[in-house]
């Protein structure tokens, strides 16, 4: 690390006024983001783009712009390609959700230790810092229902507040993106998960919903390329921060599922490798050596509708531990209410995301079916 990059004249504080210094100096060090990132849980005094936090590495400038936000933006007029993406990359929006963030250290402790070198804009987010210290999904609020302004509809608590901060700074790096080319920029955001229960298909993604604008299938490549065939097509608006980005940006966008949680230091990271490996690829512009799109190559499955609890006597005759993707023959009953009943109706309807223990007028499960694309 070049000496320049030391700021021990300077003194930086965190938002509760802890000294901030020592830690910067150990992150230039070592590149643990995570350790930063869970120490400085509440923010920085010193947020923005203009902000002292900054470094360069092999021909890139990186910016820390808050807690669990990093930006790098590789030098426009050093680098042999020119910046035509601008990558989101995020996790712990859920703060238990850990082998995200273990693929989020691994790819930025590869960069301040100039093992690669980055040719595109990239915005790399750990989501919750909050939740990520007491090891839950999340302190107050389920941070991924409250984008695309839903933060304003509840009350004041650390998710609330995160979820604003989140869309300025991701909507801040998507105009600037676009602003300081000259060109067409490309917008992407992978929004990086593990879910809580067991899933037919371990690795899934959610594609969210387009309107009228069809699924992109070089998109369905990457992900098949990253080890996630298994793709749920959204069919609705919704609060999550993968489709923020696609409905604002038209980024494409997904919310990757990775796998069952675990805690801290027991995911098997090889089985995150082609992961990180293509997203290391797309970062620093190498071939992605796609396969071109083959139904065959992939699980789809398109929403079929929601089972909704109506009343106190809603019963869901799904157990608790049902594997995601679970399929159930035609005719089979899954849940009664006040003055009806739930059963399937097509072949291969299968769940995603039971959950009985919802409010009335919530939905319990999620019924898919699976399809392919023409
Ligand atoms: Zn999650």
């Amino acid at each position: 690390m070049q000496n320049d990059n030391t700021l021990t004249s300077k003194k930086l504080t965190d938002i509760t006024g802890n000294d901030f210094s020592q830690a910067y100096e150990e992150f230039l060090k070592q590149g643990d983001f995570i350790s930063l990132t869970r120490q400085f849980e509440q923010g920085f005094t010193q947020t923005g783009r203009d902000n002292q936090l900054s470094f360069n590495v092999k021909k890139a400038k990186v910016s820390i712009l808050d807690t669990g936000i990093l930006l790098v933006e590789p030098e426009n007029s050093t680098t042999s390609v020119k910046p035509s993406k601008s990558i989101v990359i995020s996790s712990a929006i859920h703060g238990n959700e850990t082998a995200p963030i273990e693929i989020v250290q691994q790819l930025i402790s590869d960069i301040v230790a100039q093992n690669i070198q980055v040719k595109h804009r990239t915005l790399f987010i750990m989501g919750n810092p909050v939740a990520m210290n007491i090891a839950k999904r999340f302190q107050t609020e389920n941070l991924n229902r409250l984008f695309c302004g839903k933060h304003q509809d509840i009350a004041p608590c650390f998710e609330k507040d995160r979820a604003e901060k989140l869309e300025t700074y991701v909507s801040d790096f998507f105009n600037a993106g676009t602003d300081s080319s000259d060109s067409d920029v490309t917008n992407y955001h992978y929004d990086l998960h593990t879910a809580i229960r067991n899933s037919k298909h371990e690795k899934f993604a959610i594609y969210p919903y387009q309107g009228d604008k069809p699924w992109d299938k070089e998109q369905l490549s990457f992900m098949a390329a990253c080890g996630v065939n298994t793709i749920l097509f959204g069919h609705g608006p919704t609060g999550t921060f993968s489709y923020y980005s696609s409905a604002n940006f038209s980024a494409h966008a997904f919310t990757v599922e990775l796998g069952k949680v675990r805690p801290f230091g027991e995911n098997n990271m090889a089985n995150f490798s082609a992961m990180t490996e293509k997203l290391t690829a797309l970062i620093c512009d190498e071939d992605l050596l796609l396969n071109s799109f083959d139904n065959k190559d992939f699980n789809l499955y398109t929403a079929l509708g929601d089972i909704t609890k109506v009343s106190n006597n809603f019963k869901l005759f799904i157990d608790d531990s049902a594997s995601n993707f679970t399929d159930y023959p035609v005719d089979t009953l899954l849940s009664t209410d006040t003055g009806e009943e739930y059963r399937t109706t097509q072949p291969g309807e299968s769940i995603v995301f039971p959950n009985a223990k919802v409010g009335n007028g919530q939905r319990a499960v999620l019924m898919v079916v699976p399809t392919t694309l023409s």
